[in-house]
């Protein structure tokens, strides 16, 4: 009986202090999650398609997608977003440079196809104030 008791009082003890500890835990997802999301650059990005220094088209990051850039109609670079970063997959230069560059999904990188004049490069509204201070 005695030892029974015992045992419900440590149960007691420990729930209070799961209680404790979740919800530190759940302060410390919440910090983690809003200071990712601060320096991620992922929320609000777009990257934009130039073609022979013509604004093809701005596309979000936030929304997976595949975009087929045609030059006089014909396909020639397949550019994909996908968890952020936009992506040049396929390509129809003869070097494929394009398309072994690194998935880009901050501001300012980009992806150069040369031989078929193709550029995408992200831009993100909330990071120009960064990139301002560094100007100065
Ligand atoms: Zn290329």
């Amino acid at each position: 009986m005695r030892r029974k008791e015992q045992m419900e009082n440590t149960g007691k003890r420990f729930s209070k202090r799961d209680a404790w500890l979740l919800a530190a835990a759940a302060l410390v997802i919440l910090v983690v999650f809003v200071i990712f999301r601060q320096f991620s650059g992922g929320s609000g990005s777009t990257v934009t398609v130039t073609v022979g220094g013509e604004v093809y088209g701005t596309y979000s990051l936030d929304e997976d997608q595949k975009i087929d850039i045609k030059i006089n109609g014909t396909v020639t670079n397949v550019l994909v977003i996908r968890d952020h970063q936009a992506d040049m997959t396929e390509a129809d230069c003869p070097d494929q440079l394009c398309v072994r560059q690194k998935a880009i999904s901050k501001d300012h990188e980009t992806i150069v196809c040369l031989p078929n004049q193709v550029v995408a490069e992200v831009s993100n509204p909330n990071g120009e104030n960064e990139l301002d201070d560094v100007a100065n």
